[in-house]
């Protein structure tokens, strides 16, 4: 698995937002090592997800400001670019997605302010 290359600069707001990070076995998650609960996703059905910590939002892994468990990290985390997923979604899509509860808006400001960072294949 390609680690993401996205230029976080401390940022956590995938980590922290609230949005269901979802675990992927048949993409190589061992489910086991991970404090999970089962959510409703549409589109995929249901899917074992990380737990939260306290506040409800934030990953339970997230500990002082960054991940405690990166070299073991879920699939979606270690391959998450905030940048790809902002052009993966139309304008509306983006719109129905966070209207919906299912994205964030600033976990796709996020990927916005980085367009620039990008290789050129995507456009920029
Ligand atoms: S929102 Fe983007 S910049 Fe922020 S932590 Fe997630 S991937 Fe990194
Ligand atoms: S496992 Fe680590 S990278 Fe993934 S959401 Fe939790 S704190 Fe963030």
């Amino acid at each position: 698995m390609e680690r993401a290359a996205v230029p976080c600069g401390g940022c956590t707001l995938c980590c922290r937002t609230g949005d269901a990070i979802a675990l992927f076995p048949d993409k190589g998650d061992k489910v086991a090592r991970y404090k999970t609960h089962l959510i409703n996703v549409p589109g995929f059905g249901m899917l074992l997800a990380l737990d939260k910590g306290p506040d409800g939002k934030s990953c339970i892994y997230l500990k002082g400001g960054r991940c405690s468990i990166w070299e073991w990290s879920p699939i979606v985390c270690q391959s998450f670019d905030c940048r790809r997923w902002y052009l993966s979604k139309t304008r509306a899509e983006r719109r129905r997605l966070v209207r919906s509860g299912w994205a964030s808006q600033d976990v796709f400001n996020a990927g916005r302010e980085r367009l620039s960072t990008l290789p050129a294949e995507y456009g920029n």
